[in-house]
């Protein structure tokens, strides 16, 4: 057996072994999608060198084809992998990109360039399929110190993609077959061990992020208010981390405060007013999840931390809010509830810590309850003295 066919042996084989571990770990836990996605990523992968290293290189075109295509398509499975840890996907272009990348590598096309600008493009598109979805992956890298080394695997793959197209157009392939297999016995058994380190390096990286999200999961498990499902105090100060970290970028921050809550309790015991909490709850997710978080911090007090790239409708969601919660109807014994809350909120200023802005929201409240209650007051800084802004 020759080392290059040693070669598309062994690596095969270990991408077959991690497409195994993968689809078992994926099997065990649910919650690891990026299991999912890099099971199906090495399975292809595995497909593609198998196919490439078996076939006669100046031969049949569609498996040629076949390599091509299934060389893209784990790229774009990988970066996905990758951010489906953060609820993110690749992008549309990604996509679209290796759609018309593998329409217009079909064999006998009226365009089909010669052999070497071929092997260019091919590089081209690999590189420009991780590259599209690497702004994603920068605009996490700063969760987790493994979201760094994600960004700087995959940043090292795209390079090595644009090493590949440099050393092709250096030493470019011609186009009869002697030349294309002579192509194959050279260069591409250097790109052949690029790709398997870069597979490795991949699944390594993989394992260890997959370590890390089942760390994760267990503190997210007691970050959970037993009563709403909402988000406790310790779910906020994570959150709070993460800003200061800058690995997340809070923008605003709304306290909420039940109006009389004692007098719920009062008249129709805890029971009744634990019925009356979940509503609240559901209506302040309802409101705020899709812009940041909201957690139950005390009996009756929540408090959303809104992204910085939804802050500017921080009045709106809140004043939404208030209405939503004085507009909630209850049946059988709590059918003559009515119940209002109190908001205050406060725009983060630039370098302000979230621990400050949600004293900021606090004061507001206070001026909120105050004021009246069931009314919205915004914390604002004008010339470093804090304004109270009555809202609605
Ligand atoms: P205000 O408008 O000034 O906020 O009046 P309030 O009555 O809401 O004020 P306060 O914060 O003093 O009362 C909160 C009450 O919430 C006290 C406590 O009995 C009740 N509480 C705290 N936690 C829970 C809980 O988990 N379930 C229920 N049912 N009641 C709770
Ligand atoms: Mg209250
Ligand atoms: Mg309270």
């Amino acid at each position: 057996m020759s080392g290059a066919s040693a070669f598309f042996i062994l690596i095969p084989a270990t991408y077959v072994l991690f497409t195994l571990a993968l689809v078992a770990i994926a099997f065990a836990d649910k919650r690891l999608i990026s299991a999912r996605w890099a099971a199906l990523g090495f399975a292809v992968a595995c497909a593609s060198i198998l196919v490439d290293g078996f076939r006669d290189p100046a031969g049949d075109k569609w498996s040629a084809w076949f390599a091509v295509v299934t060389h893209f398509a784990p790229l774009l499975i990988m970066v996905q992998a990758f951010l489906s840890r953060h609820r993110r996907s690749v992008p549309k272009f990604s996509v679209a990109l290796f759609l018309i990348a593998s329409i217009v590598a079909l064999p006998d096309m009226p365009w089909a360039p010669p052999y070497w600008l071929r092997g260019i493009i091919v590089q081209a598109v690999c590189a420009a399929i991780i590259i599209s979805g690497m702004p994603q992956l920068w605009h996490v890298r700063r969760r987790s110190a493994l979201d760094k080394v994600v960004f700087a695997v995959i940043a090292g793959a795209a390079l090595s993609y644009i090493g590949r197209m440099i050393a092709i157009a250096l030493n470019p392939v011609g186009d009869t077959a002697a030349d294309v297999v002579a192509f194959y016995e050279g260069l591409n058994i250097i790109f052949h061990s690029a790709s398997a380190l870069m597979g490795m390096s991949v699944g390594i990286v993989l394992v260890l992020t997959i370590g890390f999200d089942l760390v994760r999961f267990r503190e997210k498990e007691g970050e959970i208010d037993a009563l709403t499902g909402l988000g406790n105090r310790k779910k906020m100060n994570r959150w709070t981390a993460e800003s200061e970290s800058g690995g997340r970028a809070i923008g605003a921050v709304i306290v909420v405060d039940l109006d009389h809550f004692k007098r719920i309790n009062d008249s129709f015991g805890h029971d009744g007013g634990d019925v009356v909490l979940k509503a609240v709850a559901k209506t302040l997710q309802r409101h705020f999840a899709k812009y940041g978080t909201v957690c139950r911090i005390g009996g009756e007090e929540f408090v959303a931390l809104i992204e910085e790239r939804h802050a500017d409708a921080v009045s709106a969601l809140s004043l939404a809010a208030r209405m939503a919660i004085a507009d909630l109807s209850f049946s059988g014994s709590l059918a003559r509830v009515e119940i209002t809350a109190s908001l205050g909120f406060h725009r983060l200023e630039r370098g302000e810590s979230v621990a400050d802005a949600v004293r900021h929201a606090d004061q507001a409240l206070y001026c909120a309850k105050t004021d009246g209650r069931n009314r919205v007051v915004n914390a604002v800084i004008e010339n470093g003295m804090q304004l109270m802004k009555a809202v609605a």
